[in-house]
């Protein structure tokens, strides 16, 4: 009820902000967060005094320190849920390294059962409401996990060596609904099934240890979940799509301080974090050009992005004063787009 109301509202965009706790050893512990609200918050810029250094932002919600995983992917149910209806979903987590955009999609390395991330919890739900109406819809769920790394597309699920070939997209909706149809998809069942998945998910991401966490941090992780419902009794079939999506950290390099790969690597990042925000800010502004060909990124999601599909992102936030000129940026990212 709520998320229809607010789509009446807003149109399909919706933006939450969360904002990462100081972690145990952490020794800059000053926030630059002064208020925190259900739906707005106020930044002070740690050089300035006074009414001057405040600076207040406003989205659909705002996650403070404290909140949980739970909490947290209870405002994104709906979103899951539609998915069953036959929408399209896209939700991202935008933010600088180190802001907790894979905390909250994936949630730590060995999670608990309360801490997993958006992804877990999401597919939990798909298959049990799916197997809630299984007298009347005979739902398939299928997994694709997908990086896009210097504007090249690779299967993560991939268990043979073919994880290094590059994958090609199909433009627009193919019949089956598929972007890149090559990528591996595995079909998910029940929890056992979901747990696998995850474990696949992560090995991929260990792979290369150190060398394999910093580029997952310069490199964009999909899980694409596709379902395909049918009514036992009309014969009919629906299709839904629900893109999970861990960017790339958003933070600015210095040009002068970086050459070779690293500025290939950040220039590609910059082009597809502003190609993405170029594209919601044109389906929130109601724009008749909608500019999907500027990226990897917004090739892949295009059937997702825009029509009858709904977005939600993820504004992650180091809410330490080092970290101000650049959570100031994301937000003002998250701003323009909401
Ligand atoms: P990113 O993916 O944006 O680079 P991470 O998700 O890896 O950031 O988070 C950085 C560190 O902060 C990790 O050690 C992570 O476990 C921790 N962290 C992030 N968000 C939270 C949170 N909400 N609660 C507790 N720890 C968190
Ligand atoms: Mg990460």
């Amino acid at each position: 009820k709520l998320f229809n109301e607010v789509q009446e509202l807003k149109g399909n965009i919706r933006v939450y902000c969360r904002i990462r706790p100081f972690l145990p050893g952490q020794k800059e512990k000053q926030s630059i967060v002064e208020h925190i609200g259900e739906s707005d918050m106020v930044v002070a810029n740690p050089s300035k005094q006074g009414k001057e250094a405040l600076r207040t932002f406003k989205f659909n919600k705002i996650f403070g320190p404290l909140s949980t995983q739970a909490e947290v992917y209870a405002d994104i149910q709906a979103f899951i849920r539609s998915v069953l209806d036959g929408y399209n979903v896209c939700i991202f987590a935008y933010g600088q390294t180190g802001s907790g955009k894979t905390y909250t999609m994936s949630g730590p390395n060995g999670a608990s059962n309360e801490s997993v991330g958006v992804n877990y919890r999401a597919l939990n739900d798909l298959f049990n409401i799916s197997s809630s109406r299984q007298s009347t819809i005979v739902y398939e769920i299928g997994v694709q996990v997908i990086e896009i790394y210097n504007e090249q597309v690779r299967d993560l699920l991939s268990t043979d060596s073919s994880v290094k070939k590059t994958l090609g997209i199909l433009n627009n909706s193919q019949p089956n609904g598929l972007a890149v149809p090559d990528a591996s998809m595995l079909p998910v069942k029940s929890t056992a099934d979901v747990i696998k998945l995850m474990d696949i998910g992560l090995k991929n991401r260990a792979k290369g240890s150190t060398a394999m966490n910093e580029r997952s941090s310069r490199s964009h992780s999909v899980v694409s979940i596709h379902v395909r419902g049918a009514d036992k009794k009309s014969g009919s079939s629906l299709q839904g799509n629900l893109h999970l999506v861990d960017l790339a950290g958003s933070e600015r390099i210095d040009r002068s301080e970086v050459t070779g790969d690293r500025l290939k690597e950040a220039q590609h990042i910059n082009k597809s974090l502003s190609a993405l925000g170029d594209v919601i800010f044109a389906l929130a502004q109601k724009s008749a050009h909608i500019p999907y060909r500027n990226s990897k990124l917004t090739q892949l999601l295009q059937s997702s992005l825009g029509g009858h599909a709904k977005t939600l992102m993820l504004v992650q936030i180091n809410s330490d004063i080092k970290s101000y000129s650049e959570s100031v940026s994301t937000l003002k990212f998250a701003e323009r787009v909401s």
